[in-house]
């Protein structure tokens, strides 16, 4: 089982999010776990405040380190122990801030984190959150793209969905995840159901040939094809996999 631990100010967004669909579905199933934990539970400001100005001035308010320091401390004290580790101990549960600032997250990423076995998300807010706690307590910084939104929430539902999708038994066929695109470095190829003819447009006829050989050479062609039109960058890297496939 696969367990996300939320350290959010808006617990409620993450429980909405995540509880829908395949990832509800997994959670019934006991394949993947999410936990939002309010960051607020733990402020020790008697009016609740968990954020304040900046030092050295500008506009905003950031979150204190007092208040995601604790919370993180009591999250990981409680996952170690229900490890059967020692709560005390001082070995790092992953914990993962979600930033502008940090490495692009990307499928290679996705797939690399489904192999924890826990792992917490940090979610900022307002103008962010006091260095000094992520100094402390982040093992890894991950941004969802070069834009800036109001919250770590929807990245961290953002990384939970596509972590979640790689973890064995959710999507029910796990075949479907292996011709994603990305996976192999292209992107998948077009895709067609029923019926035969729609508006005109015909399934091209080699789907419905019932040759897996010729339908299989097909797809091939079409992923490379439409990697090199919309995605460039891909490309040149899938070119040089080709030729260097010991170095990918
Ligand atoms: N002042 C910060 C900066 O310029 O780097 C931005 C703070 S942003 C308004 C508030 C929070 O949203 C951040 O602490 C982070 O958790 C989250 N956030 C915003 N954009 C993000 C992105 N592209 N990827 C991941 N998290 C993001």
């Amino acid at each position: 089982m696969m367990r996300f631990h939320v350290l959010t100010l808006f617990p409620d967004m993450i429980e909405e999010g995540a509880h829908n669909s395949i990832l509800a579905r997994a959670m019934d199933k006991g394949l993947i776990g999410v936990e939002a934990v309010n960051i607020r539970d733990y402020t020790q400001n008697k009016h609740g405040r968990v954020d304040d100005y900046i030092y050295g001035g500008g506009a905003g308010l950031l979150m204190q380190a007092q208040p995601v320091y604790d919370a993180w401390e009591a999250l990981s004290g409680k996952i170690r122990e229900e490890r059967g580790e020692d709560p005390g101990e001082k070995k790092p549960v992953r914990t993962v801030y979600l930033s502008p600032q940090g490495k692009v997250f990307s499928q290679e990423i996705a797939e690399e984190l489904s192999r924890e076995e826990d792992l917490i998300l940090l979610c900022g807010h307002y103008e962010g959150i006091d260095e000094r706690v992520l100094e402390e307590i982040v093992t890894d910084e991950i941004s969802i793209g070069d834009y800036v939104l109001t919250g770590g929430e929807l990245p961290a539902l953002v990384l939970i969905d596509a972590v979640s999708r790689l973890v064995p038994g959710v999507l029910g066929n796990d075949v479907s995840a292996e011709t994603d695109s990305f996976q192999d470095g292209l992107l998948e190829y077009p895709q067609y159901s029923r019926p035969e003819e729609w508006r005109g447009k015909k399934v091209p006829p080699i789907l419905l040939s019932g040759d897996h050989a010729k339908v299989d050479a097909w797809r091939k062609e079409q992923s490379v094809l439409r990697t090199k039109e919309r995605r460039p960058d891909l490309y040149e890297k899938y070119l040089i996999s080709l030729e260097h496939p010991e170095e990918m």
